[in-house]
């Protein structure tokens, strides 16, 4: 396989030209066993801080293996600022909603207890997993940072001064989603952004009452038709992009050594 080309790996350590790098258990095993990749084959590594870099497999150990890393493919780019809170839902629809939203390049996924949201408990480590894989394949730079649960208030608390939120209001007054993002873009704001998304139950008229009365939340409307949750999260997130965020460039720098 040539230089720059093979499966593409999330490590931890610092990537430079020479360095040997270990992977995880779960990579050395899907390499070897999945893969069926032997000693000399190219992969690609990215951290998340140094871009994108070739690499080459040394050796496999038991549940081990150790790369040599090459040359650097991409240069690490700043990436949207975009959150993503939303109510946990069904494992499955989930795990869609969590690689989708990767692939659209939210920057922060944070779970939020609702008080209609069905699912008592959310597995981080799975999130994290999915984020990962999800990352991994789609070419992203960067891994996303995945929240623990948190509860409907403590998400509210202390929010941080210049992000807006807005939140995707299915019932009572909204401004289109459409109009709310060429307004923000018009007046040159929303470089860090929050989106919200409510339970297959919807928000309660309590916490939107509650939203509404936040300096930093703007309702918003998704149109005439009430969405799935996990379609409305990836809907908004989607329209933030093509508005404010990476879709406003053309396509996915080339990869080439720097
Ligand atoms: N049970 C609610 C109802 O019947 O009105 C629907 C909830 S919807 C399945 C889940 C979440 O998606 C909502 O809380 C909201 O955040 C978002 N959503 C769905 N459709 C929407 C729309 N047309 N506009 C804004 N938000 C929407």
């Amino acid at each position: 396989m040539r230089e720059g080309s093979g499966p593409r790996l999330y490590v931890t350590d610092d990537l430079d030209a020479g360095r040997t790098v270990g992977l995880a258990a779960g990579q050395a095993h899907y390499l070897k066993n999945v893969m069926r990749l032997a000693p000399g084959a190219a992969v690609v590594l990215f951290n998340g801080r140094d871009g994108e870099w070739s690499a080459r497999i040394d050796a496999f150990g038991r549940n081990a293996c150790a790369v040599s890393v090459g040359q650097r493919m991409r240069t690490q780019a700043v990436e949207p600022d975009v959150w993503l809170l939303f109510a946990p839902i069904k494992r499955a629809p989930l795990d869609f909603l969590v690689q989708k939203a990767v692939e659209l390049g939210v920057s922060r996924l944070q779970p939020v207890n609702t008080g209609h949201t069905d699912v008592s408990r959310v597995n981080t480590d799975r999130l994290r997993a999915n984020a990962m894989e999800a990352a991994e394949q789609c070419g992203r730079l960067s891994l996303p940072e995945v929240g623990d649960l948190v509860a409907f208030d403590a998400a509210l608390d202390g929010w941080p001064g210049g992000r807006r939120l807005l939140v995707c209001a299915e019932s009572g007054p909204a401004r289109p989603i459409g109009d709310v993002l060429a307004e923000t873009r018009a007046s040159e704001g929303g470089r860090a952004a929050a989106l919200m998304t409510g339970p297959e139950g919807g928000f309660t008229t309590s916490e939107l009452d509650a939203l509404r009365k936040l300096p930093f939340v703007t309702p918003v409307s998704l149109g005439p038709r009430i969405l799935r949750a996990e379609t409305a999260a990836l809907a908004v997130l989607a329209c933030w992009q093509s508005v404010l965020g990476d879709w406003r460039s053309v396509r996915i720098q080339p990869s080439k050594a720097t």
